[in-house]
């Protein structure tokens, strides 16, 4: 019988590996400053991840491989993703025998994270920041935002570390290490989905915005943002994939059914300012990269947010303000909005909160009518910059 349940699983997981190794493909948009090594959907012996599967897998393995009715896949899914459970004794509606023999053929529920090896709780706003083992080493890094108005974000990691080298990230000073699977994408936000869901609260917002570059991953991000709107509810304008700009990688996502949110961090007007701080601007300069935005405008008629992060005396005055307001205009970029975040303090950077956040936003507001918002810098008592926390990590602080 174990010996069965074990050969049935492999099955299950070499089907699970080829689905993987489809999904993995590296995206045409590959970031010059790295070399990405696509790691395979490795299931741990013994161990099946349940939740690594999609709703069709799920069901496919709970009728050939489980021997259940098909309904048995749905209540599964019932407890897991709306009510938050992921002990298989704790699903009472499921027969008693079935859930002791799901727990002793070695099935989990998140099982592609080994462990949290370290979370920070900000006491000034409730930020959550977590830094997570994977199964092979690997440290990541995920945030839960819980905002006053009820919504929930989470803003979670695409890559083990990020080959886009940007100045002032802690990631980018980190390096590449390697692409995340779908699964271990879809894991960060449903294990977040699942603690809101035990306390009666709703993941609503989820933000590829964590470490590394997501449409360097085009096939895994894309992957795990379906199974994010299809299994956790979120609606997929609520889904926000963020990018450094990878021109290619947009015009993917511009002819993608899943009318996700786009993104795009700028940070400066300039090419030459622009290259200084984000590498990736060598390869797709800013008319290239507003040419794939206006593609993408033309094709999904959809709004995109630029993110600009402010570093004081650095991008964050009227000048500045005037340099992007004509830059979007001059691209014909149609109902832009732009983030001001102040920057959170790195190695490379002091992060020195810039006291000009409001004039940028009024500047580009009143001289060139583009919507802008201050962001509140969250998590600032922690380490909540994407990155941080792991660096704080081996750094032993
Ligand atoms: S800001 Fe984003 S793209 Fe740039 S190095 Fe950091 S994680 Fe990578």
């Amino acid at each position: 019988m174990r010996r069965m349940a074990l050969l049935s699983l492999a099955t299950a997981a070499r089907a699970l590996s080829s689905t993987a190794r489809r999904a993995a493909k590296p995206s045409a948009a590959k970031p010059s400053a790295a070399k990405p090594k696509v790691l395979r959907q490795k299931q741990p012996p013994g161990v099946f991840d349940v939740g690594s599967l999609d709703r069709q897998a799920l069901e496919t393995f709970v009728v050939d491989d489980l021997k259940q009715p098909k309904f048995r896949a749905k209540q599964l899914r019932e407890w897991i993703y709306d009510k938050g459970i992921d002990d298989f004794t704790n699903m009472t509606n499921l027969p008693a025998k079935w859930r002791t023999d799901m727990s002793e053929r070695g099935l989990t529920i998140g099982g592609t994270i080994a462990g949290t090896r370290a979370e920070q709780i900000s006491q000034r706003d409730g930020t959550i920041k977590r830094a997570y083992e994977l199964r092979d080493g690997s440290v990541i890094e995920s945030v839960l935002m819980p905002y006053n108005d009820g919504r929930r974000t989470a803003c979670i990691s695409s890559q083990a570390g990020c080959g886009m080298g940007c100045t002032f990230c802690a990631t980018g000073q980190m390096g590449f290490s390697r692409h995340l699977t779908a699964a271990e994408i879809f894991e960060q936000a449903s294990r977040f989905s699942r603690e809101l869901r035990r306390r009666g609260e709703r993941l609503s917002n989820v933000v590829f915005m964590g470490m590394g570059e997501p449409l360097a991953n085009y096939n895994n991000v894309i992957e795990a943002a379906r199974r994010i709107h299809d299994e956790l509810g979120v609606g997929a304008r609520h889904i926000t994939i963020s990018t450094v700009g990878l021109a290619r990688g947009i015009e993917k996502l511009a002819d993608d059914p899943l009318p996700v949110t786009l993104a795009v961090s700028l940070h400066q007007a300039d090419d030459e300012s622009r290259s200084a701080i984000m590498p990736v601007n060598k390869r797709y300069d800013l008319e290239t990269l507003l040419s794939s935005i206006n593609n993408y405008q033309r094709k999904t008629k959809r709004r995109v947010t630029f993110e600009w992060a402010a570093i004081q005396g650095e991008n964050d005055d009227e000048q500045a303000a005037r340099k992007l307001g004509k830059l979007l205009k001059r691209h014909s970029v149609k109902d832009a909005h732009v983030n001001v975040i102040p920057l959170n303090p790195t190695k490379g950077f002091s992060g020195k909160k810039s006291s000009n956040v409001d004039t940028f936003c009024r500047t580009l507001q009143d001289e060139f009518r583009i919507s802008a918002t201050p962001r509140v810098r969250r998590g600032i008592d922690i380490d909540a910059g994407c990155g941080q926390l792991t660096t704080a990590l081996e750094e032993g602080t």
